[in-house]
């Protein structure tokens, strides 16, 4: 198994990639929108959705991510920089499933609002990532900003931000 599982990783990473290009075909966009291909982490330069985040936010995300691993916890990005197409596309997709504009804001902002459009925010998983980070990210100025949304994170390095609800109930929104 020594020599199999990385090349097991190279045929998942590869299937992801060709699983959003066939995406892309049929809705018009893909990973250089900010499609993120199946387990992407934060140290993978050549998916834009990782690559266009904010450079200190990057930084402090890697080097929590680093940590965490020595620890025996992978951070997988689900989520990262989006562009104003992309965001758009999945507010509409929130609209159509949470029955409503006011409803969809719950879950998914603008392209106007959203940090994830600005590169100041990721979705982080799994679920013992999330808690790592509930445990160590203040040590890297990562915070957990929704409380509807665990797998959120953003920079803050000047400390603990205020918690929101939901994206809805965020000032930056109005
Ligand atoms: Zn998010």
């Amino acid at each position: 198994m020594g020599t199999l599982l990385p090349v097991l990783e190279v045929i998942a990473r590869s299937l992801g990639y060709r699983l959003l290009r066939i995406r892309r075909d049929r809705a018009g966009l893909g990973i250089a929108d900010g499609a993120i291909p199946y387990r992407t982490t934060v140290f993978d330069d050549d998916v834009p959705g990782v690559a266009n985040l904010d450079p200190p936010f990057l930084a402090a995300l890697r080097r929590a991510a680093a940590d965490a691993a020595s620890e025996g916890v992978v951070f997988t990005v689900n989520s990262g920089w989006r562009t104003p197409a992309y965001q758009r596309r999945l507010r509409r997709e929130a609209v159509i499933e949470h029955g409503s504009e006011e409803a969809a804001a719950r879950w998914v902002s603008t392209p106007e609002t959203s940090p994830h459009v600005a590169g100041d925010a990721v979705d982080l998983g799994p679920a013992a990532a999330q808690a790592w980070l509930t445990a160590h990210g203040s040590a890297y100025g990562l915070y957990q900003v929704y409380r509807n949304e665990p797998w959120h994170y953003e920079l803050r390095p000047d400390g603990r931000p205020p918690m929101h609800d939901t994206p809805a109930d965020d000032p930056r929104h109005r």
